[in-house]
């Protein structure tokens, strides 16, 4: 018997590797991970936090105007490390839809599709979130949201 495994199934445990990713960040209230998945099936995975270089302090990580300053992205930390890799890759995001700073660099990265995390975000970021969409429309980024 041959067994097979569906699109479906395998975005659902690239999307749990996405949600393990995002306990390496060290913010202390908005943990968000995402792996790029290669065409060759690598793995290439980000969280949000301060850059290599900047030392993690928690009186920075729990100052919300420094932190904000000083954080980068998830995403933008994937598509970095995947490099040329992330082209034709596909984003699994531990968080419902990406920024709309980050579907910029999404579409730039020429990834093909984002698959999300279906889950309900403060309305403070609806806006942003609508403007991403679009952004990933016009870069013909295909976006899933698996809800829980
Ligand atoms: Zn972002």
């Amino acid at each position: 018997m041959i067994i097979e495994r569906s699109q479906k199934d395998k975005d659902l445990v690239y999307l749990d590797i996405a949600k393990s990713v995002a306990n390496l960040s060290k913010d202390p209230s908005t943990k968000v991970g995402c792996i790029i998945v290669d065409k060759e099936g690598g793995i290439h995975p980000g969280y949000n936090g301060f850059p290599q270089w900047i030392e993690d302090r928690s009186e920075w990580l729990e100052d919300r105007e420094i932190k904000l300053m000083l954080t980068i992205h998830a995403e933008v930390n994937a598509i970095k490390k995947a490099g040329k890799l992330a082209e034709g890759g596909c984003l699994y995001l531990s968080t419902l839809i990406p920024c709309q700073n980050c579907a910029i660099q999404i579409v730039h990265a020429k990834l093909s599709r984002v698959v999300a995390w279906g889950q309900v975000l403060p309305r403070r970021w609806a806006e942003d979130m609508t403007k991403a969409k679009w952004i990933l429309e016009q870069g013909k980024i295909n976006l899933d949201i698996i809800g829980e």
